[in-house]
C-alpha cells in the first residue's frame, strides 16, 4: 500500500544500503531497516478474503468459511486460534476460488489530522461581507476580519477558536455560505512547537579562527574533503560546527550534524534550534514514534536543512548534503551493536565522498584509530588546546583511596573530596558527582557463604533495584524478589554490593543534612522527558549536587558547576577489553572538561586505587597526546586496533556440544583459507558465556594486510548459510567490533 507520495529512499542511500550490505555482511534489506523510521518497517499481516465464487450454499460446509461470507475478511492469526482445524483446507479452496489471501499493512502509522480553514474570498471582499453583518453575528465577523489579510492560506481553526473565541458552528456556518473552506489536514507533529530557542552569537577566538580557516576553504570549493578537530573540553568546537553549517546552508547544501545520543545533550538541540530553527529537523530515541516519523517527513519533503541526531540520522534523506559533522567522534554510541552493525563515522565517510562534502570530526580524546589516521594524514588535523576565553582548564587532584583506608576512612567519600564538598556547599556553589558504572553493578551477595544471585538463564549476576526490592537481569529481564534469606545456607546476611547512585545519595543526605541532591540514572531517566527535566531543575539552581552515570559526563554546560568528583575511578579499567585505559582517559577527560567552563575557576578530585595507571596519570594532566604515544605502544605490542583490525564472529546455541562442534568447524575453513600473517584466535567461550538460555562461543580475527577479507567472509556466511540453519546455529559476523 503506498504509505506517501514521496519515496523513502534516495538513490544514493539505496547505493548506501548495497554498500553496507558488503562491507558489514548483512542483507541488503537489514541496511535498509535501519535507514527509515520504525513506523514504515510496518510489518504485514495474512488474512484471508471471501471470493465473489463463494456462496451461502458452500459456506454451510465449514465454520471459517460461514465466518468469512459474514465478514468478508479474517486475519489468519484469527484462523490459526480459532480454526485450525480448517487449515489444510484452505490451499483446496483457493485454487476452487472462494477465498483468496491478502497481505495487510499491520500497525499503519496514523498521519495527524486537524482542521483548517481558507478563506475563499479577497481581502476587499471578506471586509464588505464583515460590514454587511447583521449586529448578532458578532462571531462571523471576527473571523472575517481576521482571516481578510490571509485569503487563500489555511490557517488552523484550533487556533482561531483560541484567538478569537470562535465556536464550531460558527465556521460551519461560513462554510455553508461559500465564504470559507473549512477541511481536514495533515499536521506535522513537532516536539519542540511550544519551546523557544535563544541564540548567543561570539566573534570567534584565535584558536577557532585558525581551525575555521581551512574548512570554509573547503567548503567553498566544494569536493571531498575531511577533518579531525582535536579541541579540549570547552575550546569551542560546537560554535566551529555552527559557523561550518552556516556556511554550508549559505551555499544552499544541507547538513548533517551527529551527536551521541541526543536525548543525553539536550544543550545541543537548543543551540542548533537557536541558531537554525526551523530549518532543524532532531531525531532521537527521545521522541516519540510518530514525531519522529514527522520529523523525517520534513526532511523527505525538502523543508528541512539541517538533521540533528543520534547514530540513525546519518541516513537523513537530503538530496544536496554539503556537510557531515560527527561530535565526540570517539563514543562508542556510534557503532551500532545489531545487525547491520555498522559505524556511523565509516558510512559518514562514504556518504560525504558520494556528495563531494566536508566531514568534521571533532573531539576531545579522540579515538585512537581517529587519531592515528589523522597523523598519517588521512583526515587533516586540527587543534584547539585552549579554552574559550583563555580559561585555565580545572585543577585535578588525584586521592589514592588505599591511604584513606589506612587513615581509618571507610567512607566512599575521600577527606579531600568531602571538605571541597563542604567548601562549595557554603559557596553556593554547583557539584557534579559522578559514579563509573561500566563493568560494574549493584550485585546481591550472601555474606555468610558467598552465594551470588545470578540469572537462571544467562550466566551474569542479577542487578538489584532498590525502587521495587528486586534484583533484575540487565540481559534478559529475569526478575525476582530480593530474597530475606540465602537460597544457599538461609542465613539472613544476603546483602547487595557496590556502589549504586542511590547508596552515594544516602551517604550523601548522611554527611551533609539538608543537601539537595539531583540523581540521574536508569530509574530516575526512564520517563519521557526526565532526563531534561532534571537538568533544567539543576540548571535553575534547585540542587547543589547533580550525581550520576555515563549520561553526565558529555556534553553539559553549568556556569555554577566548579567542582567535579569522580568516585571511584578504578572500575572501568580492569573490564576484559582492550580498550579499557581508552575509555577510562576518555571518561575522565570528558568529566573533568565539566568544571570550571564560565567565569569560576573549577577543581576537579578523582578517586583511585591506582593513582599510578598511566590513564589517570595522563587525565590529570589533559594529556592526550601522552596518553596517545603510551596506548599506541600497548596496541602495538598486543596486536590490537589500530595495528590489527579485527572482526569478531559469535556463535549461539542451547547445547553445548553443537555450538562448540560448530565453532570449530567455521574456524577450520578459515584456517585453510586465511593468509598467514592473520591470527585467528578460539573458538573459546564468549565474556558472557549464556545468554538468554544460549551458549555463547566466539573466533576473533587479528589481521592487518587481507584486502579480500571481507569478500572471503562473504563466502563464509553464504557457504555455511543452509548448514547453520539445519543445525540452529547462531553465527554473527561484526566487522570492527566495539565492544568484546
Ligand atoms: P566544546 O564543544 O569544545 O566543549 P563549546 O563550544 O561548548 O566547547 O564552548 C564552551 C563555552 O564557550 C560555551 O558556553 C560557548 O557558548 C562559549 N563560547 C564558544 N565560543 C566562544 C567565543 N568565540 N567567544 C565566547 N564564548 C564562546
Ligand atoms: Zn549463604
Ligand atoms: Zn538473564
Amino acid at each position: 500500500e503506498v504509505e506517501d507520495d514521496l519515496p523513502p529512499l534516495t538513490e544514493e542511500l539505496l547505493d548506501l544500503a548495497e554498500w553496507m550490505s558488503k562491507q558489514y555482511l548483512c542483507p541488503w534489506i537489514t541496511a535498509i531497516h535501519a535507514m527509515i523510521p520504525a513506523v514504515l518497517k510496518g510489518k504485514t499481516e495474512r488474512w484471508v478474503v471471501a471470493a465473489a465464487e463463494l456462496t451461502a450454499e458452500l459456506a454451510g460446509q465449514s465454520p471459517l468459511l460461514h465466518e468469512l461470507l459474514r465478514r468478508g475478511a479474517v486475519a489468519y492469526r484469527e484462523v490459526e486460534q480459532q480454526f485450525p482445524d480448517e487449515i489444510p483446507l484452505l490451499p483446496g479452496w483457493l485454487s476452487a476460488g472462494w477465498l483468496t489471501t491478502e497481505y495487510h499493512v499491520k500497525d499503519r502509522v496514523t498521519h495527524k489530522q486537524a482542521s483548517y480553514v481558507t478563506l475563499l474570498l479577497t481581502d476587499e471582499e471578506a471586509l464588505a461581507k464583515a460590514d454587511s453583518l447583521p449586529k448578532q453575528a458578532e462571531q462571523m465577523r471576527r473571523v472575517l476580519l481576521h482571516l481578510a489579510p490571509f485569503s487563500g492560506q489555511p490557517i488552523a481553526a484550533k487556533e482561531l477558536g483560541e484567538l478569537l473565541g470562535v465556536s464550531r458552528p460558527t465556521l460551519k456556518n461560513l462554510a455553508a455560505k461559500g465564504w470559507i473552506r473549512l477541511e481536514q489536514m495533515e499536521v506535522l507533529r513537532n516536539p519542540y512547537a511550544h519551546r523557544k530557542f535563544a541564540d548567543a552569537k561570539h566573534s570567534y577566538t584565535a584558536q577557532q579562527q585558525t581551525v575555521l580557516k581551512p574548512i570554509a576553504q573547503a567548503i567553498e570549493q566544494g569536493g571531498f574533503a575531511s577533518f579531525l578537530l582535536h579541541g579540549v573540553t570547552g575550546s569551542g568546537k560546537t560554535e566551529v560546527y555552527l559557523a561550518a553549517i552556516e556556511q554550508t546552508l549559505a551555499k544552499g547544501k544541507e547538513a548533517i550534524f551527529l551527536v551521541p545520543e541526543i536525548s543525553l545533550t539536550p544543550q545541543m538541540v537548543e543551540r542548533v534550534k537557536g541558531r537554525f530553527g526551523n530549518l532543524v529537523a532532531v531525531l532521537h530515541s527521545g521522541l516519540s514514534q510518530g514525531e519522529r516519523y514527522d520529523e523525517w517527513r520534513r526532511i523527505i519533503r525538502q523543508q528541512v536543512k539541517v538533521v540533528v541526531g543520534a547514530r540513525s540520522a546519518i541516513f537523513a534523506p537530503l538530496r544536496n548534503l554539503g556537510l557531515i559533522v560527527i561530535d565526540e567522534e570517539h563514543e562508542n554510541s556510534y557503532k551500532q551493536e545489531e545487525t547491520p552493525r555498522y559505524h556511523a563515522r565509516e558510512v559518514a565517510l562514504w556518504r560525504a565522498r558520494q556528495n563531494h562534502g566536508v566531514l568534521i570530526m571533532g573531539s576531545a580524546t579522540p579515538s585512537l584509530e581517529t587519531y592515528a589516521l589523522a597523523t598519517r594524514g588521512r583526515y587533516q588535523l586540527l587543534t584547539m588546546n585552549e579554552r574559550v576565553g583563555n580559561r585555565p582548564l580545572p585543577q585535578v587532584h588525584v586521592v589514592d583511596m588505599r591511604e584513606e583506608l589506612l587513615k581509618q576512612n571507610r567512607s566512599m567519600f575521600s577527606q579531600t573530596l568531602y571538605q571541597m564538598i563542604e567548601q562549595r556547599l557554603q559557596n553556593g556553589e554547583q557539584i557534579v558527582l559522578f559514579l563509573n558504572r561500566r563493568g560494574f553493578s549493584t550485585f546481591v551477595m550472601c555474606r555468610s557463604c558467598g552465594y551470588t544471585l545470578t540469572c537462571v538463564h544467562c550466566d551474569i549476576s542479577l542487578t538489584y533495584h532498590r525502587t521495587n526490592h528486586t534484583a533484575r537481569c540487565h540481559y534478559c529481564g529475569y526478575t525476582i524478589k530480593q530474597p530475606d534469606h540465602c537460597p544457599e545456607c538461609q542465613s539472613s546476611h544476603i546483602r547487595f554490593f557496590g556502589t549504586g547512585t542511590q547508596k552515594v545519595e544516602e551517604e550523601l543526605s548522611r554527611l551533609f543534612p539538608g543537601i539537595r541532591v539531583i540523581r540521574m540514572d536508569v530509574d530516575t531517566t526512564s520517563r519521557k522527558g526526565a532526563h531534561e527535566e532534571l537538568l533544567d531543575r539543576f540548571r535553575r539552581g534547585q540542587g547543589d549536587v547533580l550525581l550520576g552515570t555515563q549520561m553526565i559526563a558529555k556534553g553539559l554546560d553549568f556556569p555554577r558547576v566548579t567542582l567535579v568528583g569522580v568516585i571511584a575511578a578504578d572500575t572501568s579499567l580492569h573490564l576484559p577489553d582492550f580498550r579499557a585505559a581508552e575509555k577510562t582517559f576518555q571518561l575522565l577527560t570528558q568529566v573533568g572538561g565539566r568544571a570550571g567552563r564560565h567565569e569560576l575557576r573549577g577543581d576537579v578530585v578523582i578517586q583511585t586505587y591506582t593513582p599510578e595507571h598511566y590513564s589517570i596519570r595522563h587525565a590529570t594532566k589533559h594529556d592526550y597526546l601522552s596518553f596517545y604515544e603510551e596506548e599506541m605502544l600497548n596496541r602495538k605490542r598486543t596486536g590490537y586496533p589500530p595495528y590489527y583490525r579485527l572482526v569478531l564472529i559469535s556463535f549461539s546455541h542451547e547445547q553445548l556440544p553443537v555450538l562448540i562442534q560448530g565453532a570449530q568447524t567455521v574456524a577450520d575453513y578459515l584456517k585453510a583459507r586465511l593468509q598467514p600473517s592473520t591470527i585467528l584466535l578460539g573458538p573459546v567461550a564468549s565474556p558472557i558465556p549464556r545468554i538468554k538460555d544460549r551458549f555463547r562461543f566466539q573466533l576473533m580475527l587479528k589481521y592487518r594486510d587481507e584486502p579480500k577479507l571481507i569478500d572471503m567472509l562473504g563466502q563464509m556466511n553464504r557457504h555455511f548459510d543452509e548448514w547453520l540453519k539445519q543445525q540452529q546455529l547462531l553465527m554473527n559476523v561484526d566487522i570492527d567490533p566495539q565492544m568484546l
